[in-house]
């Protein structure tokens, strides 16, 4: 679907997978005004194929082309496309264990111009590609390693949207992770460089001994639609959710302490994902026995549950395509 100031969005057209020809010029490639979205298409036993809270995405979409300056896609429309490209790409959804089918919107600015303003002709696009499950072989606890130098956003910044730009400049940060062998980086924030925010595609959440669970509050981070399910469903548990600063400090000496027993990750990708063991230049904290918790795993059933269609949906978050 294109949009240009004067038409508005028009000419959607469904066609098969293939390259895209585009002008040296084009502004995407030059200013980056781009973002995406991200969610999953699940079989059923009985053949129906479900998403997990579509509109959830399309709000967040919204707020991301507002914040990049984007035109904003009616929620409506977007529902449709994926809708329209999950059913035409219903036999592309893979069955069994923790399988789906990846979704990716997207919206550029198409406009061929090399001056620095918000673009005037605007593409927005859907692929789709069968995932397989993140943990093949068993839960395994993440490690995680502490950025030293590099923040992932600022105060005004473009942070709490899902545009290319902050994922571009939190690949040096991941890089280093790897180098110190640790599966994900986490992130401080910019100004003190004290507190928690988020990892490079994933929100964060620690559990304390009395069973209340903490977890970054909004504003620089992304706001994770799973971060949300697990709010919902840790509540309905019987657990205190709370979301407020966590310093990095409170981090290292509660679960030197014992105080925190768990720390987990969420986001699309992995659902919820356990942190084994933090990683800095000072040394490294284990959480817990650094296996997989049992809060962190009963979150994470409860959510794969409703969306595999295994226990019943008291939300009303799954919505069926097909
Ligand atoms: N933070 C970042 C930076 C992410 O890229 C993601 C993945 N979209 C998340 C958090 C988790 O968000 P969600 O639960 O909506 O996938």
């Amino acid at each position: 679907v294109t949009w240009t100031p004067e038409q508005g969005w028009h000419d959607a057209t469904l066609k098969p997978y293939g390259p895209l020809t585009i002008d040296p010029a084009t502004a995407v490639l030059h200013y980056a005004q781009e973002i995406f979205e991200g969610l999953k298409a699940y079989r059923r036993e009985d053949g129906s194929i479900w998403t997990f809270r579509p509109e959830a995405n399309a709000a967040r979409f919204q707020r991301s082309a507002h914040r990049m300056a984007l035109p904003e896609l009616p929620a409506e429309d977007f529902l449709t496309a994926l809708d329209t490209l999950v059913s035409v790409d219903r036999d592309w959804v893979p069955a069994g264990g923790e399988t789906s089918l990846y979704v990716r919107p997207f919206m550029f600015a198409s406009e061929v111009f090399l001056g620095v303003r918000a673009a005037r002709e605007v593409t927005f696009s859907v692929i789709a590609s069968p995932a397989g499950a993140y943990f093949s072989k068993g839960v395994k606890p993440v490690s995680i390693w502490l950025s030293q130098e590099y923040t992932r956003a600022a105060v005004g910044g473009t942070g709490a949207a899902k545009c290319g730009g902050n994922y571009a400049g939190s690949l040096l940060a991941q890089q280093e992770a790897s180098e110190h062998g640790c599966d994900q980086v986490v992130f401080l924030d910019a100004v003190e460089h004290r507190w928690v925010e988020e990892l490079g595609g994933m929100n964060l959440y620690f559990v304390y001994d009395d069973g209340q669970i903490v977890t970054p509050e909004l504003g620089t981070i992304l706001e994770g639609i799973t971060r949300h399910a697990v709010q919902v469903i840790a509540s309905d548990m019987g657990h205190k959710v709370e979301e407020r600063r966590i310093s990095i400090d409170e981090w290292r000496d509660s679960a030197h302490s014992g105080r925190i027993t768990e720390v987990f990750a969420c986001g699309t990708a992995a659902v919820l994902t356990p942190v084994g063991s933090l990683r800095s230049p000072e040394g490294e904290v284990v959480m817990g026995d650094g296996g997989a918790g049992p809060v962190t795993m009963a979150i994470r059933e409860k959510l794969l549950d409703i969306q595999y269609g295994r226990a019943e949906d008291g939300y009303g978050w799954m919505h069926k395509v097909c």
